[in-house]
């Protein structure tokens, strides 16, 4: 009875609660200025607080890095406040955390802004990475910033070519002409994906130009098998990205089988083929345009020169070339021609044209005049059957099932040494020249003795020129007097006069080891430490934008993958696989109007609000349609982060954020209904006031507690152990956030009811807090100092001291309704319920009510296993 003569004593202070709403606006504003960090720190965070207790393990939580545009844009706070909450949420844990950040500054972006703006890229670069650093402050994310890298420090890039050198070494760099896409404006070669389809650059809007170069390569397609089967141990990745990757690199079985030439050497001609069985359907051989019977002829024949002179870009049209081939099988005669559509790199660039199972082979065989007949070599078992049998025309495979044939002529073939297995990829090695100054300088000299000699290590970094004036037209540049000085050097080998290489890398290359730097980012003898790479790598957690999915996230397996060639780091259990789990979150998709007839996107000052409704300026009648699109200036539709958290604050947009859609979801962003998310945190700290002065209890002692603070306690319970597995391993953060306010709810109806002693609720609170901690830490650490609680409210991860059961046990039970299971309803295990009970949790719920259809119920039925509903017909 203890409980109730106390409750007196604090039925007066609960009884004059203040409704959120009616606090001063800018309380949580004030709040937010005191607590946030202010300066980036430089030490490790992991020693910050007395109390704590580091445990040996590590948690290395990598966001992927941001490119120095100048402003951060709201992807980047989802991505970053996720980062920050779980490096927070480990901290607690008593984890090793390592959560860096750095800059990835090199890239035409930065270059094209620099030249529009008459700055050097390496100044317009620096001061937006200060502008960039205070709105990560704003937001109040916690990076190690002393292990800060920027990609376009020498002491940086250094590293990026001496890694180069090694790839050059292991015969993984290499030089090739290749035909590219040029852009004549920006000067640059551009990737498919940047050539829209007019054929202009997505950038300068160009007319593309093709042109040959010799570039430089990674021979990523050496690490092919590994990229693709090792996807198979990364079940922390979403199943999408992994499908995506495994598409990319496009991994086919099939076989290489052997043609005959009729030249006077008896040439063998291998064809790449993934069904073997359609050799008895071969009409003709199709050639790439580099492939060596179409260069053979290219050098004999003047009228092939022409037409290839001639062909227009995307023409289908093939040639006949002065040569036949005969079939290994059939021993049938072909003939071989130049087809467009023959793939350089695919294969052996030679395949079989089988114009009936084929629809690009049958284009094109009646492109070129049907120059024989197409032969059916598959039929359907019978009619409407979908097994395929061989036809008639397949000697001593005919009627065999296809899967059957195509082994036994591999067989037949194989023995007399035509044909062998073959693994073919659809990944290409990767081009790495980009004909750019921004960029990290390619360490090699060109020798007109040695030919490409690689720079000595000790001679590293290779840095850019210099340059007083720069010009978007790289001939200018590359013509002026300080270039020309910096490209003229010594041949390390044989002393001569030479030239350095001119190209600088793709930037993927700088962003493909940036994590392995982050952990000795001041090393001068090596790119990273071997012992602190096999101590925190592989990377736990790597969040970053689904975008990169392919690209960079491939690159950097690759790169992983070399530094085990390296010996730099090797991890057989992760099989060199650099990030464990992978987190894409969603898009943030901004609030757009739209002219309700038109459907033209409207500027904010075409809108006013009138009665609390939204209207258009020019015609008060017409509210306008909203809809919610990814944010670009034409839509008007974009939110400036830093006003948002001026407004707000940064622990609601946080909390705000993490609400309003799953991680890997799109978040609708509408500072609208945040109010909600505000009225929240008002309302915990006013707890918190509530309950200042009041002691917490030092023990849980069961025995002590009345039936409501045992069951708010066990609430509290299974709310830390909730809490726990959505920061730890489900990622429900929008879960998490809804389930601290209904705790938040429950806490206050308790307290307004009288229903729990101050220290209980004190003992609660706490807890909450420390809850809420690694997701809105200023409204944390300020109830904390509040409850005048010990310590920091990070010092630890609640637990729970006693293993609370809930007041009574609950079972579910399953309801038939007209003889069929249709729901389960929650009942105590220990009592009885009664018909009128049954009944009355029935009428509560939605989906009894959707079964029962506003039908009276005749009859209920208890047994201990089910509940049975009879309803009146
Ligand atoms: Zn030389």
């Amino acid at each position: 009875m203890k409980v109730y003569g106390r409750s007196c004593v604090f039925l007066a202070r609960f009884s004059h609660t203040v409704s959120a709403n009616c606090l001063p606006v800018d309380r949580l504003l004030k709040i937010d200025q005191k607590w946030k960090t202010e300066t980036y720190s430089n030490h490790d965070l992991n020693n910050e607080g007395s109390k704590k207790q580091i445990t040996k393990e590590k948690m290395y939580i990598l966001s992927m890095f941001p490119y120095p545009s100048g402003s951060l844009h709201m992807g980047h706070v989802r991505v970053y406040t996720i980062a920050d909450l779980l490096a927070r949420f480990y901290r607690m844990k008593g984890y090793e955390v390592i959560h860096p950040i750095g800059w990835d500054a090199f890239g035409l972006p930065a270059e094209n802004a620099a030249l529009e703006r008459q700055i050097k890229p390496e100044v317009w670069t620096s001061s937006n990475i200060v502008k960039m650093k205070q709105q990560l402050l704003a937001m109040n994310v916690q990076f190690d910033w002393q292990r800060s890298i920027t990609t376009c420090s020498p002491t940086y890039y250094r590293w990026t070519q001496w890694l180069f050198l090694k790839l050059f070494k292991h015969k993984l760099a290499y030089q090739k002409y290749a035909t590219v896409n040029w852009d004549p404006v920006d000067q640059t070669v551009l990737a498919n994906e940047q050539v829209n389809s007019e054929g202009r650059s997505w950038r300068s809007g160009a007319l593309v130009e093709k042109r040959t170069l010799n570039q430089w390569f990674l021979r990523i397609t050496d690490y092919a098998h590994e990229l693709n089967h090792d996807l198979d141990l990364l079940s922390g990745w979403p199943d999408q990205v992994r499908t995506m990757q495994r598409n990319w690199i496009g991994e086919s079985h099939g076989y290489e089988v052997l043609f005959q030439l009729d030249d006077e050497n008896g040439t063998q001609l291998p064809v790449f083929t993934t069904r073997p069985e359609t050799l008895y359907g071969v009409s003709l051989i199709a050639v790439s345009k580099d492939h060596p019977l179409s260069i053979k002829e290219r050098n004999t024949n003047c009228h092939f020169r022409d037409f290839l002179d001639k062909q227009a870009e995307n023409a289908h049209d093939g040639y006949q070339l002065n040569v036949h081939a005969r079939n290994p099988l059939t021993h049938t005669v072909v003939p071989v021609y130049y087809a467009p559509y023959v793939h350089n790199d695919y294969g052996t660039s030679a395949v079989m044209g089988v114009p009936q199972h084929n629809s690009a082979d049958l284009l094109f065989w009646k492109q070129m005049g049907s120059p024989n007949s197409a032969i059916q070599v598959l039929v359907s078992e019978n009619e409407g059957n979908e097994t395929q049998i061989m036809s008639s025309n397949c000697g001593k495979h005919s009627f065999l099932n296809y899967k059957i044939a195509a082994k036994s002529v591999y067989e037949e073939l194989s023995a007399k040494g035509l044909a062998r297995k073959k693994t073919n990829y659809r990944l290409r090695d990767w081009l790495v020249s980009r004909q750019r100054y921004w960029g990290t300088p390619i360490p090699i000299i060109h020798c007109p003795n040695c030919g490409a000699v690689p720079v000595p290590e000790e001679q590293l970094p290779v840095t850019l020129p210099k340059l007083d004036k720069f010009s978007r037209d790289l001939s200018v540049f590359r013509n002026s007097k300080a270039y020309k000085e910096w490209c003229t050097t010594i041949c390390p080998n044989c002393g001569s006069e030479a030239q350095r290489e001119q190209d600088t890398l793709d930037t993927f290359v700088d962003s493909s080891w940036y994590f392995f730097r982050y952990l000795s980012p001041n090393e001068e003898g090596v790119p990273f430490q071997k012992q602190l790479a096999q101590k925190y790598m592989p990377v736990d957690i790597y969040l970053g934008g689904v975008e990169h999915s392919i690209l960079h996230l491939l690159y950097a397996r690759f790169f992983a993958k070399f530094m085990k060639t390296l010996g730099l780091w090797v991890d057989d259990e992760h099989r060199n696989e650099p990030f464990q789990r992978l987190v894409t979150q969603g898009m943030v998709h901004g609030k757009t109007y739209l002219h309700p007839k038109t459907n033209r996107y409207l500027k904010p000052d075409e809108l006013v609000c009138k009665d609390g409704q939204i209207r258009l300026r020019d015609d008060l009648s017409l509210e306008p349609a909203i809809s919610f699109e990814k944010m670009s200036k034409s839509k008007h539709n974009g939110v400036d982060p830093m006003g948002v958290l001026r407004t707000w604050g940064s622990d609601v947009v946080r909390a705000h954020i993490l609400f309003s859609a799953p991680v890997d979801k799109v978040l609708n962003w509408d500072p609208n209904t945040a109010v909600g998310i505000k009225r929240w945190l008002l309302r915990v700290v006013q707890i918190a006031e509530q309950l200042q002065g009041s002691n917490t209890i030092e023990k849980v002692d069961v025995s002590q507690l009345s039936q409501t603070e045992l069951s708010l306690l066990s609430e509290l319970t299974s709310l830390v152990a909730r809490a726990e597995d959505n920061y730890a391993s489900r990622l429900g953060l929008n879960v998490l956030v809804s389930d601290l306010m209904k705790f938040t709810n429950l806490l206050t109806k308790c307290m307004k009811e009288d229903q729990v002693r101050p220290e209980v609720a004190h003992y609660a609170l706490e807890i909450l807090v420390r809850c809420m901690a690694p997701m809105t830490p200023c409204v944390s650490m300020e109830c904390w100092e509040l409850l005048r609680c010990p310590g920091s409210v990070f010092d630890a991860w609640p637990k729970m001291q006693l293993n609370i059961k809930k007041p009574f046990q609950e079972r579910s039970i399953p309801v038939q309704i007209n003889g069929k299971k249709r729901l389960e309803l929650n009942v105590s295990s220990d009592a009885q319920m009664s018909e009128e009970q049954v009944i009355a949790r029935l009428k509560d719920l939605k989906e009894a009510q959707k079964w029962m259809n506003g039908q009276t119920i005749e009859k209920v039925i208890i047994r201990p296993r089910i509940i049975n509903i009879v309803l009146k017909r």
